[in-house]
């Protein structure tokens, strides 16, 4: 493994897979949040997610000409969460592709992401959290908020900065990306969220799969759909990815796919019973542990509405 610290050194650590294609893992102390990927395509560049914060985002585009010689051609966002997004501001100077239903939804919650961005909401939200904080009994308990407020504080100080900036251009299906790569944008629909999509290598075998896939973490099924999930993962599986450019944790492995799946079914067994629910032991080392419950929660709450 080689890992290039120069390029990327407070939010991200970026590691080189194939010449030209690098993976960005968020690091824990920056505030990127999400991971993030810099494609060297053979002519143009491409930053696959643009992640949570301006400083974050400006080390991306600052790696893109470390990494490959020249700023992004273009930027993607896998989906629409602000954490893969809010970074678009920094690449407004260029296309940046999404899937259309992913614009449809920025622009249909534009509003209410923007309230959200508000010097008063972030206020509001850090006090919360020290609240919250304050109320844990044990250190551990304490720690699992340091990351959370980090981030809103951070989202604090550039709040008066701050611009929503939709995606630009979207696309369905697949999407041809130029140069020699043959790298491609899919989408197989919406799991994790409305709408999701993937970068995709095919001669090395490596896909940048969003929050589809992530690693040590709980899949988030908040604003997504378990059935449709599964069977994204199914088709993902076809494609048989060597290395998966995780959304949040570690670099993925074929294992990955396996991991969520166990996830994602064990999720949809526990919210088909009525008893409460209890975190299986394999997922209790992953940090945020309520999230197993929550994700059981909004399953079930998707259950009792009529599909339509
Ligand atoms: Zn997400």
């Amino acid at each position: 493994m080689s890992e290039s610290t120069a390029h990327g050194s407070t939010h991200y650590a970026f590691e080189t897979l194939e010449d030209g294609v690098s993976f960005g893992r968020a690091r824990p102390q920056g505030t990127g949040l999400s991971n993030t990927g810099v494609i060297d395509l053979g002519g143009a560049t491409v930053v696959f997610d643009t992640s949570l914060t301006l400083h974050s985002a400006r080390e991306i585009r600052a790696a893109s000409v470390a990494l490959t010689g020249r700023p992004p051609s273009f930027a993607v966002n896998s989906h629409r969460h602000l954490d893969h997004l809010l970074g678009n501001q920094v690449f407004a100077d260029r296309p940046i592709y999404a899937t259309r239903r992913t614009i449809e939804r920025v622009l249909q919650l534009r509003a209410e992401m923007e309230q959200e961005l508000t010097p008063a909401k972030l206020d509001a939200e850090i006090r919360e959290l020290e609240e919250r904080q304050r109320a844990q009994s044990t250190d551990g308990g304490r720690a699992e908020y340091d990351e959370p407020l980090r981030f809103h504080r951070m989202l604090r100080t550039e709040a008066a900065e701050i611009r929503l900036t939709p995606p630009s251009d979207g696309f369905d299906g697949e999407l041809r990306l130029p140069g020699d790569l043959d790298a491609s944008l899919l989408t197989y629909g919406g799991g994790h969220s409305e709408s999701d999509a993937l970068l995709w290598l095919p001669k090395s075998r490596i896909l940048f799969a969003g929050d589809l896939l992530v690693a040590d973490n709980h899949p988030n099924l908040a604003s997504g759909d378990l059935p449709t999930w599964l069977e994204i993962l199914d088709r993902i599986d076809e494609l048989h990815p060597e290395r998966i450019g995780t959304g949040h944790g570690p670099l993925g492995t074929p294992e990955t796919i396996e991991v969520a799946r166990d996830y994602l079914t064990a999720v949809r067994e526990a919210a088909r019973e009525s008893k409460d629910v209890e975190i299986p032991a394999r997922f209790r080392s992953w940090a945020m542990a309520e999230s197993f419950e929550q994700n059981v929660a909004s399953v079930r709450e998707r259950m009792k509405t009529p599909p339509g």
